[in-house]
């Protein structure tokens, strides 16, 4: 779906991608959650109080890539989000946020979903 964008950053692709490698632990993480289809952690550069990244283990480079076979998946890592969210610290609210593509300014090229909560003032702009 972007093939200019994915050629050009080597990180990027999915033999070398980033998530992968903390799903296999490969490269240490925070870990939030994980289950057999979907792991969550803290993100490195936290934009809130609370701000960790949902991704499903299975490597799909974005959100536009998806299909019927990640349907299950998605679905399932929506209905996960408000527990993870409240046992995070999240009891006043949270906001859910899936950047994808270089005009959405997605900088990792494995689906992740932003999972963002805590006071309002300790926020960080820009949000991811
Ligand atoms: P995007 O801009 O693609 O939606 O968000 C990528 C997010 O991944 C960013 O918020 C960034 O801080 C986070 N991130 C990038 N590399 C790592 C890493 O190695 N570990 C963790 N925990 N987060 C990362
Ligand atoms: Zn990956």
């Amino acid at each position: 779906m972007w093939p200019r964008h994915r050629n050009e950053n080597f990180m990027n692709s999915q033999d070398n991608c980033i998530f992968c490698k903390i799903v296999a632990g490969q490269i240490p993480s925070r870990k939030v959650y994980e289950d057999d289809d979907m792991m969550a952690f803290h993100d490195i550069h936290p934009k809130a109080p609370v701000h960790f990244l949902l991704i499903p283990k299975s490597h799909v480079d974005s959100l536009a890539e998806c299909g019927p076979a990640e349907g299950e998946v998605l679905a399932r890592m929506m209905l996960r989000v408000p527990e993870l969210a409240r046992v995070a610290g999240c009891g006043n609210g949270f906001r859910t946020v899936i950047n994808t593509g270089p005009d959405g300014g997605q900088e990792v090229y494995h689906l992740h979903l932003h999972v963002l909560g805590g006071p309002r003032n300790q926020w960080k702009v820009p949000l991811p």
